[in-house]
């Protein structure tokens, strides 16, 4: 129970990746205050089980394209549980189309949602961690930080986003005892990767199996989906002390993907 005494927010922590880090978190005793959209009653449920874990766990509804609502729930921590001490900006959506097909809304959505708002989450938070002189600063990139695939002009342009404002981020505090580091995943079977099947069969003319197999795995070496426990043990081993000099890294966590 290493983070007892700290809080953290996770954003998009709903479902999928972030709800794997707010557990394993709150695992290790900090207070957590989870976002994203979803059914009410099954949200209240993972607060009410996060509650029961590591003391008081708040839901805040902050919506990632509206930077007045990032910088409220950053506000709302520190006033309720103290804080923040981590912050996850996890919060994303994927749209796979032609560029020429593209709708603009979906483009500007997931510059906001994926990439935006963690830098307004940061700019709120980031004056809190240094007055307690700690903070983890961690964001979920991916491998579409690092590489492209095609028909994601969005998505990898927001991911490639999130790497830059890492390193960036990450000398700025350097010396105020805060780590800032993203993590990048290959494929992780989560919801967000089941609703893009439908659109690359449509936009690649391939069946459901195929996009699994040729498309999906084809980039992971490993042939096997990473996990959201597995992304969210590395972002707990980034908290610990022994982390304090891992700072502006990319974290890559891909079965070997970006090696090839
Ligand atoms: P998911 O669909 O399971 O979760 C996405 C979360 O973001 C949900 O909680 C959702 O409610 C929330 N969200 C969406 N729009 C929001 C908004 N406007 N405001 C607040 N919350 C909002 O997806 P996931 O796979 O767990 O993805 C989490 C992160 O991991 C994303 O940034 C994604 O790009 C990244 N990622 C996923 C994979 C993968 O293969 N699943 C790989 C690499 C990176």
């Amino acid at each position: 129970m290493f983070l007892k005494g700290k809080t953290a927010i996770v954003t998009g922590s709903t479902s999928g990746i972030g709800l794997a880090y707010a557990k394993a978190l709150a695992a290790e005793g900090a207070q957590v205050m989870i976002n994203g959209f979803g059914d009410a009653a099954d949200i209240e449920k993972e607060r009410a089980g996060l509650e029961a874990t590591s003391g008081k766990a708040l839901y805040d509804a902050a919506d990632m394209t509206k930077p007045d609502e990032i910088a409220a729930m950053v506000q709302r921590c520190h006033d309720e549980l103290g804080g923040p001490d981590i912050v996850i900006a996890n919060a994303g959506i994927q749209h796979v189309a032609k560029i020429e097909d593209f709708p603009p809304e979906k483009f500007e959505a997931i510059i906001k949602i994926n990439m935006a708002s963690a830098w307004y989450l940061y700019r709120a938070a980031v004056p809190f961690m240094k007055a307690a002189k700690w903070g983890r600063v961690i964001s979920t990139a991916s491998a579409h930080s690092l590489v492209a695939s095609p028909n994601k002009t969005a998505y990898v342009m927001a991911k490639h986003g999130i790497a830059g404002l890492t390193k960036t981020l990450a000398l700025e505090v350097a010396t105020d005892g805060i780590t800032v580091n993203c993590i990048s995943p290959g494929y992780v079977w989560t919801p967000l990767v089941e609703k893009q099947i439908p659109d690359t069969m449509a936009s690649r003319g391939l069946t459901r199996e195929q996009v699994v197999n040729d498309v999906l795995l084809d980039a992971q070496p490993t042939k096997e989906f990473v996990t959201v426990e597995q992304v969210a043990s590395l972002a707990v081993y980034l908290c610990r002390d022994e982390a304090k000099s891992i700072t502006g890294a990319n974290l890559s966590m891909d079965g070997g993907w970006t090696a090839a």
